[in-house]
């Protein structure tokens, strides 16, 4: 089935998105939002460092943008996933995972990432809650516990630093053999930093809060809480489709005005930079007044 055009499709309805879809909201644009209601951190308990709503769920700070932006008439939303988008002259085609089919004159992808977890029991259950990857989202919660840090060279030496003022008490568990360089390695001994080179066989956890790690050769050391860095893929094929570039690290190449390089497409939040609810905000503003602007250009 098709649609009336839209001005703006937004695919990715979590902060980045709705950010988007506030500026254009409020711009007059026909504004199209699909969103398949999976962000990153809906495992969280409590989003932290957002200013005015720090310690919020993650689901209530959304919940508040999407009720503002609900006032808005000229935006409406389409829970459901975007299976396909294409280019065609200057416009876009967005299909559904209902068989939808939707057209706009810019695209705004917010789709976020999806992280790829190690195969170690217990660590998806852990994730967000006493597994964590950034010390200015949860640090302060769980600081001065008894931590491992399981990551291995430069991505241990990176966390390590910036965890070390909040007064945990830490080990580094490499997951397999250590690859620190011997800078690397003095500085782990400078600081007393115990490294252990064995294979994490489980997490053992209570409603996700880690209380011990089993190693494979079955001993079993006692944490609180574990740092942790995780690779990571787009959630979506969609950027690819249309031809979007993709860096080195993964993310979708954008300037500072959150274009891509296909012409009329925009990206945001972290898809395409610094995983934070205050970046993915900032980044979607920018996508939705760049996209309105854009539009304005066309017409004026
Ligand atoms: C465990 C965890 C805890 C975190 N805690 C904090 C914190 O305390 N403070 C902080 O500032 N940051 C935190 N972050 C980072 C923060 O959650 C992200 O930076 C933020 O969610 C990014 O927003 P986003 O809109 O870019 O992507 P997301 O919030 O991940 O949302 C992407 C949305 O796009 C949708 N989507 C994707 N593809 C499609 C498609 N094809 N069709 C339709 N919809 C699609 C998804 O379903 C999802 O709803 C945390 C991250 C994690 C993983």
């Amino acid at each position: 089935m098709k649609t009336k055009n839209f001005d703006v499709i937004i695919i990715g309805g979590s902060y980045a998105g709705l950010s988007a879809a506030l500026a254009l909201g409020r711009s007059l644009r026909k504004v199209l939002v699909i969103d398949a209601g999976k962000p990153c951190n809906r495992q969280t308990p409590h989003s932290h460092n957002f200013l005015t709503q720090d310690g919020s769920t993650p689901k209530q700070i959304a919940e508040i943008a999407k009720n503002q932006i609900l006032n808005y008439k000229n935006v409406v939303f389409y829970n459901g996933i975007a299976t396909g988008a294409k280019k065609i002259n200057s416009d876009f085609e967005v299909n559904t995972d209902k068989q939808m089919v939707f057209t706009a004159k810019k695209l705004i992808l917010a789709t976020g990432i999806k992280d790829l977890f190690p195969n170690i029991k217990g660590f998806k259950e852990c994730w967000g809650i006493s597994v964590v990857h950034c010390p200015y989202c949860h640090g302060y919660e769980i600081r001065n516990q008894k931590t491992a840090l399981i990551a291995n060279g430069d991505h241990a030496m990176h966390l390590l630093g910036l965890i070390q003022n909040l007064g945990n008490q830490v080990t580094i568990t490499t997951h397999g053999k250590a690859k620190f360089t011997e800078e690397q390695q003095s500085k782990l001994e400078q600081h007393q930093i115990e490294v252990i080179e064995k294979e994490i066989a489980e997490i053992n956890h209570h409603n996700g809060f880690v209380e011990s790690i089993r190693f494979s050769d079955n001993s079993i050391v006692s944490y609180q809480s574990a740092y942790t860095v995780v690779p990571f893929e787009q959630n979506t094929q969609i950027p690819k489709l249309l031809g979007c570039e993709i860096n080195e690290q993964g993310y979708i190449k954008v300037d500072a005005m959150q274009k891509t390089n296909i012409t009329g497409v925009y990206a945001c939040g972290d898809n395409s930079s610094m995983r934070s609810v205050a970046t993915a905000v900032y980044t979607g503003n920018i996508a939705g007044v760049v996209a309105n602007k854009e539009l304005v250009n066309d017409e004026f």
